[in-house]
């Protein structure tokens, strides 16, 4: 058998967050490895603008962090959110926890931050090779090499593209994909500091959701907010004047509107920035001279809806190692087992988080929702393990997300037919779900 790291010159292009991931997972196995980055070393360059600030991390990415030694020191830099605060148009707030117990929380950290402690874990990682401001502008299996801009090519066996969603690397290999955008883009927005302390509570994600459009705000270390407009792209440019911006936030985002003092800036000066699921198949090539495979966003670009593209993007690192332990460091076979397991996954979550932006920009804010809401966290803390909501087990648990669309119609199903079957209330209807939910296995 051949050995993870004999002789084989590995590659991964882009130092994201899944690029430095797979660089440290790769050195510890003893695999050498050089990183291609086309940006300038951030730690020395500061983070590029039109990136979103910060992200929410949860169970799966902190899994995988941990497997690498970085899930205390990411934690640290992150604040925990425990549940949503919705801002309706009418006024007032109502605070909506994310899991029955209101015990856990999904995490907001700078992406800055979390890309620089990857950054500096890979660069101390032995045979980690980090090559910034190389731009790379395609892979060709056949020759086995990578080409660059403005260089000469170089030699690989193993390409493993993490280059994002606009990958260059998934392009020039000419496959079978497809970029479905939204008709919305994203523009970000800040709320600073109010007399040094932050300007809304700072243990909730908080949701302005207007119907065909939102906004949504996390917090940062510095007590500063950043918030996110999700609109339909024309609207933005609707929007010329200082004037007409003030007057739009103070009449649609009334409780924050005083709250954003270089509001007018801001929304002038900040890109409109694209939403776009990638699907792509297959994700790997096999030519005579390298094996090539895509891995996160580079192969499944996924709406933020859900809080989940990074989180998967570390889970196709984690699996990638996993696999090259299964079958013993042979790279073709080990990359075709990644993408048998994960495809299914990254399409599930896919249309979960398109799905996600109509409950988050609409759905939320309904008195029903509110009422369904609170009624499954009640059927969940009875039935304790056994009904779970779809949003925990996507954000509290490591199950692959392909399980989640049919664990959860087959709850509700039985969930269904156990009140309309009895005229009993109460607790005798949640003894029998919980008969019913027991003898299906969950
Ligand atoms: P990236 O992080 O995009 O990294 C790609 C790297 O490759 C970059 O360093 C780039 O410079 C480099 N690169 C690109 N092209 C080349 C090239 N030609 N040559 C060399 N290097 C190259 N995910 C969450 O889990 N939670 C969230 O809350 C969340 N919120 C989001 C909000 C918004 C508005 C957006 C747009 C995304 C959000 N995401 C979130 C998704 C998350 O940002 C991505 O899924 C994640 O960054 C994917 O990691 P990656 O390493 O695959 O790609």
């Amino acid at each position: 058998d051949e050995q993870a790291g004999d002789g084989q010159r590995v590659a991964i292009v882009g130092a994201g967050l899944a690029g430095c991931l797979l660089a440290v997972l790769l050195g510890r196995r003893g695999v050498p490895v050089t990183v291609y980055e086309r940006r300038p070393d951030p730690r020395i360059a500061g983070a590029e603008r039109g990136r979103s600030i910060n992200l929410a991390i949860s169970a799966r990415g902190l899994a995988a962090l941990e497997q690498v030694g970085l899930r205390d020191q990411a934690l640290k830099q992150a604040l925990p959110m425990h549940g949503r605060m919705v801002h309706p148009r009418s006024g007032g707030r109502n605070f909506q926890p994310y899991s029955a117990d209101g015990e856990r929380a999904i995490n907001s950290i700078g992406r800055a931050e979390l890309n620089r402690s990857l950054l500096e874990a890979a660069e101390a990682t032995a045979g980690v090779t980090l090559r910034f401001s190389q731009r790379v502008t395609g892979v060709d299996a056949a020759a086995g090499t990578i080409l660059l801009d403005g260089a000469d090519a170089e030699p690989a066996d193993v390409i493993l593209a993490g280059d994002g969603a606009y990958s260059a690397v998934r392009r020039s290999l000419g496959l079978d994909e497809d970029a479905d955008f939204l008709e919305h883009g994203y523009k970000e927005l800040t709320v600073p500091p109010k007399d040094g302390e932050f300007a809304l509570d700072p243990d909730a994600l908080h949701i302005w959701p207007r119907g065909t459009s939102m906004m949504i705000a996390l917090p940062n270390l510095d007590r500063s907010f950043t918030c996110t407009l999700f609109w339909p792209k024309s609207d933005f440019d609707a929007l010329g004047t200082p004037e007409e911006v003030t007057a739009y936030f103070a009449r649609h985002y009334p409780d924050v509107a005083g709250l954003m003092p270089d509001l007018v800036d801001d929304y002038r000066h900040n890109p409109v920035g694209s939403l776009v699921t990638v699907r792509c198949r297959p994700w790997t090539r096999f030519g005579d001279g390298a094996a090539v495979a895509l891995l996160g966003d580079a192969a499944h670009a996924i709406v933020p809806f859900f809080g989940q593209g990074a989180n998967c993007a570390f889970e196709d690192c984690i699996e990638i190692d996993r696999c090259l332990t299964e079958t013993g460091g042979d790279w073709r076979r080990a990359l075709s087992l990644y993408q048998d397991r994960r495809k299914a996954n990254t399409d599930a979550i896919a249309e979960m988080a398109l799905d996600n932006f109509i409950e988050m920009r609409d759905r939320v804010s309904s008195p029903v929702y509110r009422a369904k809401q609170a009624a499954t966290h009640a059927l969940e803390r009875r039935l304790a393990g056994r009904y779970v909501s779809r949003y925990e087990l996507v954000s509290f648990s490591t199950m692959p997300y392909a399980e989640i669309p049919a664990r959860i119609r087959r709850q509700n199903r039985i969930l269904a037919a156990a009140v309309a079957g009895t005229a009993l209330a109460g607790a005798a209807t949640l003894a029998l779900t919980a008969r019913a939910l027991r003898r299906r296995g969950n």
